[in-house]
């Protein structure tokens, strides 16, 4: 019988599927790749000779590109090696698209900077994953972009309260409310503290764009109607509100 020796225990093949988030040159031929994978959350890998001739590996780590990744080394170990990255999705008509990358690209950042290495989250990654897939299909930018922030911070209990007053619970009426990034929510006139000259105005289909886009899904936004007004006005509050709790 063969024996395992426990220091070949500790070198193990791990697998998930994974988005590639970014890349770094290393050397003359390697990579060093940062993925967000499913399974494992953020975690960089070396890819020796990755960028050798056009090798088929290389063109697997593109960034966006979805793939189902192997990765090998002592586990939790801060730079395992990629032994594979099969493509399921390349996305590349997301990555040749400049205009698109711009809206996509700092979706990548956001979320990343949100996330903590080693730890896996699954619903997360299919968020990123579907909001991709939307794209891919040529659902509006603006709107996919900002109903992925919106979700994506919801998930993690950052969310900005948007539906009534954070402090007295009062419901939205009226034409316009006022959104107060120190506290994170919209306040109404009566509990809005004296002198804040910070709050960001939000009109009435603003407020309702926020809400609705929590929880329909990225499909069902793309064949609604949004005016521009509403989506900019939506798009200032969670902008606001990152700066200020991101
Ligand atoms: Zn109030």
């Amino acid at each position: 019988m063969r024996q395992v020796r426990l220091d070949d225990a500790a070198f193990m093949n791990q697998r998930s599927d994974a988005l590639v988030l970014k890349t770094r040159e290393y050397g003359d031929a390697d990579l060093i790749v940062t993925f967000f994978a499913r399974e494992l959350g953020i975690v960089n890998g070396f890819a020796k000779s990755a960028r050798k001739f056009r090798s088929r590996f290389g063109a697997s780590l593109e960034p966006l590109s979805h793939v189902r990744l192997t990765l090998m080394g002592k586990e939790g170990a801060a730079l395992p090696r990629i032994t594979q990255a099969d493509i399921i999705d390349s996305f590349r008509a997301i990555r040749e698209d400049l205009q698109l990358l711009l809206h996509v690209a700092p979706l990548a950042d956001f979320m990343a900077g949100m996330l903590h290495e080693h730890e896996p989250h699954p619903r997360r990654f299919d968020l990123f994953l579907a909001a991709l897939r939307s794209f891919e299909k040529g659902a509006p930018r603006e709107l996919v972009a900002l109903a992925f922030r919106v979700k994506f911070l919801w998930m993690t209990g950052y969310a900005p309260r948007t539906g009534g007053c954070g402090r007295c619970g009062a419901t939205f009426q009226g034409s316009f409310a006022l959104f107060y990034p120190t506290q994170g929510t919209v306040l109404c006139r009566n509990c809005a503290p004296e002198g804040e000259a910070e709050a960001v105005k939000l009109g009435a289909e603003a407020v309702k764009l926020l809400e609705t886009v929590k929880t329909r899904r990225f499909d069902e936004l793309a064949v609604m109607p949004v005016s521009g007004e509403a989506l900019a006005g939506a798009g200032r509050v969670i902008d606001a509100h990152v700066k200020r709790h991101g």
